[in-house]
């Protein structure tokens, strides 16, 4: 947690100080409601709500200082720093305690997998240093800095999650962040709506190393096709740093050579250390690929095997990723429903059909959304995708419907529903699921096909 006095804070972001330069700060809060003794408050103007609006409130709670943005009138009376833009300073602030502290940073984006990624690279490191992290999801302009703010001293690696809708994004945050590493984990077809083409997903997503110090290492997804295409660029070419491809394929320098599933887990074996077999607690080759990332920066930093084993057998994921839970009457459920595009959810896919174990795999499917105007081919392809993995499928939401469709016409018509009310889904899916099936829910997070999970569970 950023503690120092205000008059450095105010040097720090580059504002002017009005009050008691020597108060010390404990820490920075956005949010009125989160106000504590001594704490830093930045106020942010949002659409709706302008944090300015409370800040005499906040000093009278307790507060050691607060910003002021200029073009807001007259500040209330207190310690007060004067800045241009509260954001920008928010920004500026995260980024001089990162400059000033010790800590390596790592900074994860990718279309798919981040949070994984980003908890699997703790789970490594942490078997050797004290590491801070983005906490679940907190991975925006705003997101981020506070994520660095809240480190502890003597951090020795920050984590750092890095999303983005569209191109410009994520440079800012790696300019903020300035990694020692970065790791892209996927390109898929989030954000496809308002960036048109992969390629430029893929250029988006790039702009990572953007903020990447001197000689950094870059660990990037090697299977896919645009990431080469984007390094072979003279502009990036040029650009020192240590590059490392991890993937399926045999051209990579850390590739997964052997998979096996095991129940819930996954045993894995890797061109790096070929004696070796791993275990890693989750489903899914996407997973495997996921921890190759987090194998190879924990390797660069000098985590040994030995403390790579234990840090993998201690993963712990942030809820509604592949989750597998009991439900009602013997019927296993998998929650995937947080969110959706086509990459996660053939990855889904591929998890459920693995699971033959299981009397019938069921697949309950809802709508992708932001996917542009190819939506519909894209849900078309994962009905093709699904029909050759599932033995029932259940779709959900306007789109579903290509899902369904196009399914229909590569298995029997009768095994594939398609649904558009969430009560007609559950009841069907009550009437049809019996002991021994597993059923897998995947939608994009409108969807919230977590509520139609609930109904299949023990106690509702
Ligand atoms: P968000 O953009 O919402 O922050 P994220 O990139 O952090 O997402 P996760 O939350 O780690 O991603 O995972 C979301 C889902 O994406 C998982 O449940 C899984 O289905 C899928 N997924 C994870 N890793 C990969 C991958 N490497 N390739 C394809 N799909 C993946
Ligand atoms: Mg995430």
């Amino acid at each position: 947690m950023i503690k120092m006095t205000i008059g450095r804070i105010a040097e720090m972001c580059g504002g002017k100080l009005n009050g008691a330069a020597e108060a010390v700060s404990h820490g920075v809060v956005i949010d009125s409601r989160q106000v504590y003794e001594n704490c830093l408050f930045i106020p942010i103007i949002g659409e709706r709500v302008d944090g300015h609006d409370f800040v005499a409130d906040v000093l009278s709670k307790g507060a050691s200082a607060a910003l002021w943005q200029r073009d807001r009138g007259e500040a209330p009376a207190g310690n007060i720093i004067v800045v241009d833009d509260t954001l920008q300073a928010l920004q500026q602030l995260a980024s001089a305690y990162l400059e000033q502290s010790e800590a390596k940073v790592i900074g994860v984006t990718g279309s798919n997998g981040k949070t994984t990624t980003k908890d699997m690279v703790d789970a490594l490191l942490s078997q050797a240093y004290r590491v801070h992290k983005t906490q679940g999801n907190f991975n925006s302009h705003i997101g981020l800095p506070l994520t660095i703010l809240s480190m502890p001293e003597h951090t020795e690696m920050i984590i750092l999650e890095m999303g983005m809708r569209g191109r410009g994004e994520i440079e800012l945050l790696s300019h903020i962040a300035r990694p020692h590493a970065a790791i892209i984990t996927n390109i898929g077809e989030s954000h496809l709506e308002l960036l048109g083409t992969r390629e430029e997903i893929a250029r988006a997503k790039m702009e990572i190393v953007s903020g990447l110090r001197p000689d950094g290492l870059f660990v990037y997804h090697g299977d896919e096709p645009l990431l080469h295409m984007l390094l072979n660029e003279p502009e990036l070419r040029a650009q020192s740093m240590q590059k490392i491809a991890f993937g399926v394929n045999e051209s990579n320098d850390w590739q997964v050579t052997g998979v096996m599933s095991r129940g819930r887990s996954t045993i894995f074996t890797t061109n790096v250390h070929e004696d070796e077999a791993w275990t890693l607690p989750l489903p899914g080759l996407h997973n495997v690929t996921n921890a190759l990332a987090a194998m190879a920066i924990a390797v660069h930093y000098g985590v040994t095997l030995e403390q790579i084993r234990t840090g993998l057998s201690e993963l712990k994921l942030s809820g509604m990723r592949i989750e597998q839970v009991e439900g009602a009457g013997g019927v296993t459920l998998l929650n995937d429903a947080y969110n959706a595009s086509p990459s996660s959810m053939k990855a889904a896919l591929d998890v459920l059909d693995g699971m033959k174990e299981h009397r019938r795999r069921i697949a309950v499917l809802g709508d992708m959304l932001e996917l542009g105007t190819d939506e519909q081919v894209y849900h078309e392809q994962m009905g093709a995708y699904a029909a050759t993995r599932v033995d029932l499928l259940f779709t959900y939401g306007e789109r579903g419907r290509y899902i369904a469709d196009a399914a229909r016409a590569q298995m029997s018509p009768e095994l594939v529903y398609d649904y558009t009310s969430k009560p007609e889904l559950i009841s069907a899916l009550l009437e049809t699921v019996q002991q021994g099936d597993v059923v897998l829910f995947k939608g994009s997070r409108g969807m919230r096909l977590e509520e139609v999970l609930q109904a299949l569970m023990p106690d509702s």
